[in-house]
């Protein structure tokens, strides 16, 4: 157990699986009170299963952070339960389907968009206002990606979608700068979690990727889980609307695989 996050109350979307639930669980090794929220339930009650194990306090909301209700909700749930909400992880995403624009369906395109980039926005909406309420004080992080900064033939609505997340983060923080709320944004390579699995899963697609970064292997969901934990505490009190980029070397110049 450490400290970084003792006494406080935290809120992490998209906590059923993947990075989602390592933060969760991170988030109460650091001491605070998590709420899990998301769409599956099963998967949920096991994050708050494991938070138990490792000797904190959870709660599973169900939420589609596309929906603009559960989202209120799972706001109002997370203060209901625990007094008040000052550290979140909006880190619900989908990788949506990977094919050129010209193939993209618009309904493939809204869920994508609705997701990743209107359910950040709507999280933001509802937990600046809680922290509003309160008087101020608090920590967001917004899940992008190394897909938020550079373009990937074939994912333009996920790039579009992650692009989005970091200008919204930059706006939100400057909105809440002076209310003492620090937003940022992490941007992670390919992580081993169920979604790097599915995108990049396939033996010949996994060397290909493995060689765009430098440091010869995927990220783990814990390395990502560490930073946001990092981000959402004191120790970085001076950080707002930053897009804080863990990637293995990824976007640090051309790729010379070894
Ligand atoms: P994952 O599929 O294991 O986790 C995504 C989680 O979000 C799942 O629990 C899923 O059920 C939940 N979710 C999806 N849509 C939701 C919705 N509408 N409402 C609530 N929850 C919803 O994958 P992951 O890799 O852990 O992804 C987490 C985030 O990290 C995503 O935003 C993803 O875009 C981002 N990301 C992942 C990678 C990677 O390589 N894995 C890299 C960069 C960024």
């Amino acid at each position: 157990m450490t400290t970084e996050l003792k006494g406080k109350v935290g809120l992490v979307t998209g906590g059923t699986s993947g990075i989602g639930r390592d933060a969760a669980i991170l988030f109460a090794k650091a001491g605070a009170k998590v709420v899990v929220a998301g769409r599956r339930e099963v998967e949920g009650k096991e994050t708050v299963e494991l938070i138990r194990g490792a000797g904190g306090e959870g709660l599973f909301v169900k939420a589609d952070v596309s929906r603009a209700t559960d989202v209120e909700a799972m706001v109002g749930k997370t203060v209901e339960k625990f007094g008040r909400l000052d550290v979140a992880f909006n880190n619900a995403g989908v990788e949506g389907s990977w094919i050129p624009i010209t193939e993209q369906s618009e309904a493939e395109w809204d869920r994508t968009i609705d997701i990743n980039l209107k359910g950040v926005w709507l999280c933001l909406k509802h937990e600046i206002r809680q922290m509003l309420k309160q008087g101020g004080g608090g920590a967001i992080v917004n899940m992008a990606s190394v897909a938020g900064w550079i373009g990937s033939a074939g994912a333009a609505t996920y790039c579009a979608s992650k692009h989005g997340v970091i200008g919204l983060t930059k706006a939100a923080a400057l909105e809440t700068a002076k209310n003492g709320i620090r937003i940022n944004a992490v941007c992670p390579a390919v992580i081993e979690t169920p979604m790097g699995e599915r995108i990049f899963g396939a033996p010949e697609m996994k060397k290909y990727a493995i060689g765009l970064h430098p440091i010869g292997r995927f990220g783990k969901p814990m390395e990502v889980a560490e930073a946001v934990v990092w981000m959402c505490s004191e120790k970085a009190s001076f950080m707002t609307g930053q897009s804080l980029v863990l990637d293995g070397g990824f976007l640090a110049g051309p790729n010379s695989p070894g």
